[in-house]
């Protein structure tokens, strides 16, 4: 049982969105679901809102998409004046009810739901600590030991409780809680995993993204800080330093590929973070061609900006298809191939006889960029030069994304040469790790160019939080990958 639950809980590794509203008089259940409706792109494996009239909390969750969960019915149900939201995707075998968010847990003096993105790196640990302290969980996840922590830290008041609580963890999480009568915002103390704080008629929201704010004219007010708990309640709203700021290390994947373009981090509008990334790759990578094409939708904004700075004309090669969802859902690699398929379709009137620049964010395993190598040759291209708007993905994250072990990767297996030749790609060239950096700097103009303001981990292996050394042998072993050279 130990081992498996070994296997389980270092191997959950979640993508996921939250979401909080504090708003006394307005439908927070709906305003919660359209919340999640905008951050759906985070997580489509399960979505689940929990709410609180003051005096008791209701929690409904399920898997599927948040069209799928809640039906008109569900939300009326759900009445109150505090609500937080999750929506999840993780990898294969944890694929379950148990695992879907909001989490409920009591104490004798209140009730917690709780909502977290990112991923704990000591979470066997606490658990088995847990454990010898009578603690029981019913998931695998490690949303359940934190919840588990603060509804244990035996203390009256909810924020000496998550004080306590936090003091324990190590990793990265951005987390939403509630009790009856609370809403918190919590963020660690390196910043990795992006929480928003915004204003709606007087009312306060928390979002993973400024996009689920905008959705229901929220403002933005600011970030929630690296280490910072914000509590809102009847008072308002108060915020605790809980942990010193340590390096800010926000991901700099959220700006690659994860965030939504209409988001904006720090102040920094992720569109124009990604269109500057692909002048940037133009600068570095220079080809000559007829057209440039995205991979979209991913690729869409790089693409324009490779097409401004390079003067090459932009053009759509893909048509796509709106009602797939991110390819990455499908666990199996021939699905996921599948997936891709059904996903795009090239336009061979704009394709036909030219030599194209091809630009997406990143390459993890290498299939896509394969298969659109592939459907662009059989669409008549003269010549695919592959152009990436990321470096080269060689690390596991250890902190909430899903981007495979080491022996999967693609780029820690092969040379970027091998690698263009298992694409049958023209060309491949990536953005510098340099020039990412500065593509993302550049716009936020407040002198924090330099790497440290971003975790940069599955570029060039630097964990801003130590990595315990059990688990990053599990997940940065090359071992097998000598057979799977083979494959490539
Ligand atoms: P692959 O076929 O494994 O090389 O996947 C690369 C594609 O997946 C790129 O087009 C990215 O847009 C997308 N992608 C990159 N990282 C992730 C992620 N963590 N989750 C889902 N999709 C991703």
């Amino acid at each position: 049982m130990l081992d498996q639950l070994d296997i389980f809980s270092d191997t959950v590794y979640d993508e996921c969105g939250v979401f909080g509203i504090y708003a006394p008089g307005e439908a927070v259940a709906k305003l919660t679901y359209y919340g999640l409706y905008a951050l759906q792109h985070r997580g489509q494996e399960s979505a689940g809102i929990a709410v609180s009239d003051g005096d008791n909390t209701m929690v409904f969750k399920d898997m599927g998409l948040v069209s799928q969960v809640f039906t008109e019915r569900d939300l009326t149900t759900l009445q109150g004046h505090i609500a937080i939201g999750h929506v999840r995707y993780s990898t294969t075998g944890s694929t379950n009810w148990e695992n879907a968010q909001p989490i409920h847990k009591a104490n004798e003096y209140w009730s917690l739901s709780l909502a977290h993105n990112g991923n704990l790196i000591n979470t066997n640990e606490l658990r088995r600590r847990l454990e010898r302290r009578g603690s029981e969980f019913q998931s695998t996840s490690d949303s359940e030991v934190i919840a588990e922590l603060v509804v244990r830290a035996g203390r009256k008041t909810i924020e000496a409780s998550v004080r306590d609580a936090v003091r324990h963890i190590k990793g990265a999480f951005s987390i939403v809680m509630m009790t009856e009568d609370k809403l918190i915002g919590v963020r660690d103390a390196n910043g990795v995993r992006p929480l928003a704080l915004g204003i709606m008629n007087g009312h306060y929201v928390l979002s993973s993204e400024t996009c689920g704010l905008d959705v229901i004219g929220a403002d933005f007010l600011r970030e929630v800080l690296p280490g910072e708990m914000v509590v809102i309640d009847g008072k308002g709203l108060s915020s605790y330093q809980l942990i010193e700021k340590t390096n800010p290390s926000l991901c700099i994947f959220e700006f690659v590929y994860l965030a939504r373009p209409d988001s904006s981090i720090y102040g920094r509008n992720v569109a124009e973070a990604r269109k500057n990334m692909g002048r940037q790759l133009a600068r570095e990578a220079p080809v000559e061609a007829d057209l440039v094409i995205p991979v979209p939708d991913s690729g869409n904004p790089a693409a324009q900006g490779y097409a401004e700075a390079s003067g090459i004309p932009y053009g759509e090669g893909f048509v796509k298809n709106r009602y797939i969802g991110r390819t990455f859902i499908q666990p199996s690699q021939t699905i996921r191939q599948l997936g891709i398929r059904l996903k795009l379709n090239p336009l061979r009137d704009v394709i036909e006889g030219k030599r194209l620049v091809v630009v997406d964010d990143s390459i993890v395993r290498g299939n896509t960029s394969k298969k659109i190598v592939q459907m662009l040759r059989k669409a008549g291209a003269k010549e695919v030069h592959m152009r990436i708007s990321s470096p080269p993905i060689e690390w596991p994250c250890f902190y909430g994304i899903d981007t495979a072990e080491r022996k999967d990767l693609i780029a820690a297996n092969l040379t970027v040469d091998r690698i263009r030749t298992f694409l049958s790609a023209d060309s491949l060239q990536y953005i510098s790790q340099k020039g990412l950096v500065s593509a993302v700097s550049d716009i936020i103009g407040d002198g924090s160019t330099n790497g440290a303001a971003f975790c940069m981990a599955c570029f060039d292996g630097v964990y801003p939080i130590p990595i315990p050394s059990r688990l990053k042998m599990t997940k940065l072993s090359l071992e097998k990958a000598k057979k799977a050279e083979t494959l490539f």
